[in-house]
C-alpha cells in the first residue's frame, strides 16, 4: 500500500510577511502542495507553539492566531479557516503512547508558523489541519524519537509538516540585505543539509557544531526539523532539499521533503508526483 503513504516536509517559513509575498520560497511551498496527493489531514509542528507539554489541537474549527506584532494590518486580517479533526487528534494521542499528549480543545489553534506556509501550499484551506506543540522541556533526542513515532500517520494519508527555520537569529538580522547570509549561517545550514540528505539520525549532534549557538540561539525554530529527521529515520531514507537560500543575513530558508520527489534508485511505486520547477539554486545567496 505504498502508494497511500503521504509525504512529509520541513518548510523554512521566515518572516510572517512571506504570507503576503510571492518569492522563490513561497513558490516552492506552492509547488510542494500542488505535487502531493490530497492528504486526509495535515499535522504541523510549528515553531510558534512552544510550551512545556506535548499537545495536539483537538478542536473541530481551530481559530487563526495572529501571534506577532508590528506587522501591517493586512497580515492581521489573514484567516486560514481549515477545519480541525478531534478524531485524528485522538488517534495521534493514542499513537504517541506512552508519551502523554494533551488534547487541546480550546486553547491554541493555527499560528502563523502553520498558516504562513499553508496559504501557499494549500490555499483552499479545505483539508483538516492539526498542530502538535513543541515540548520545550525535552531533548533533541526526544523530538527525533517523537518524529519517528509519527511515521504510521503517513500511511493513513496524513501529511506531516515541520515549520521553522534551520538558522534563526533575530538579534543579528540585517534588514538591508534581504537575500544575504553571514558566513556562520551558510556553514551551519550547509552542514545540516549534509546530515539531512545522508544520515538524518545524526541531526541531534549539531548541538556540538561550532556555529550552533549563533545559528540556533533559541531552539524553537530548529526543533521542527528534528521531526522530519525522525520521519526520515523511520522511513530508512534521507530527506531531499525542496529549496534552499537565506534571508536577512541570519535566517536560513532551506526546506526539505521526504517521500515526495522521485529518486533514481527508488523501487517504490508511490503515487506522489515529482516536484518540478523548484530551483535548488546553490549559487544564490
Ligand atoms: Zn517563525
Amino acid at each position: 500500500m505504498t502508494d497511500k503513504i503521504a509525504p512529509a516536509a520541513f518548510l523554512g517559513h521566515g518572516s510572517p510577511m512571506n504570507t503576503l509575498t510571492s518569492n522563490r520560497f513561497t513558490e516552492a511551498w506552492q509547488s510542494f502542495g500542488a505535487a502531493v496527493p490530497r492528504p486526509r489531514a495535515i499535522l504541523v509542528v510549528s515553531a510558534h507553539w512552544y510550551i512545556t507539554a506535548t499537545a495536539v489541537t483537538a478542536m473541530a474549527q481551530p481559530r487563526t492566531i495572529h501571534d506577532f506584532y508590528g506587522f501591517p494590518q493586512e497580515l492581521f486580517e489573514v484567516q486560514y479557516p481549515a477545519p480541525g479533526s478531534p478524531e485524528i487528534a485522538g488517534e495521534i494521542a493514542d499513537l504517541l503512547q506512552p508519551h502523554w499528549v494533551g488534547l487541546d480543545r480550546d486553547s491554541w489553534g493555527l499560528d502563523h508558523g502553520t498558516w504562513s506556509v499553508l496559504v501557499h501550499a494549500f490555499p483552499q484551506a479545505d483539508i483538516p489541519v492539526l498542530q502538535l506543540s513543541i515540548n520545550a522541556s525535552q531533548s533533541f533526542d526526544y523530538h527525533l524519537e517523537l518524529g519517528a513515532k509519527l511515521a504510521p500517520l503517513r500511511e493513513k494519508g496524513i501529511l506531516i509538516i515541520g515549520s521553522g527555520n534551520v538558522v534563526h537569529n533575530l538579534g543579528e538580522i540585517d534588514w538591508k540585505a534581504p537575500d544575504a547570509a553571514f558566513d556562520w549561517n551558510r556553514r551551519f545550514d550547509g552542514d545540516v543539509k549534509e546530515i539531512m540528505t545522508t544520515d538524518p539520525a545524526r541531526l541531534p549532534s549539531v548541538q556540538k557544531h561550532p556555529d550552533y549557538t549563533r545559528s540556533v540561539p533559541t531552539d524553537e525554530h530548529f526543533i521542527p526539523l528534528l521531526y522530519l529527521a525522525g520521519l526520515a529515520v523511520a522511513a530508512n531514507r534521507p530527506a531531499e532539499v525542496l529549496v534552499e537560500g537565506f534571508s536577512m543575513g541570519s535566517l536560513s530558508m532551506t526546506s526539505y521533503t521526504l517521500g515526495c520527489a522521485a529518486q533514481p534508485d527508488d523501487s517504490n511505486t508511490r503515487g506522489a508526483s515529482p516536484i518540478i520547477g523548484v530551483p535548488g539554486d546553490q549559487s544564490n545567496t
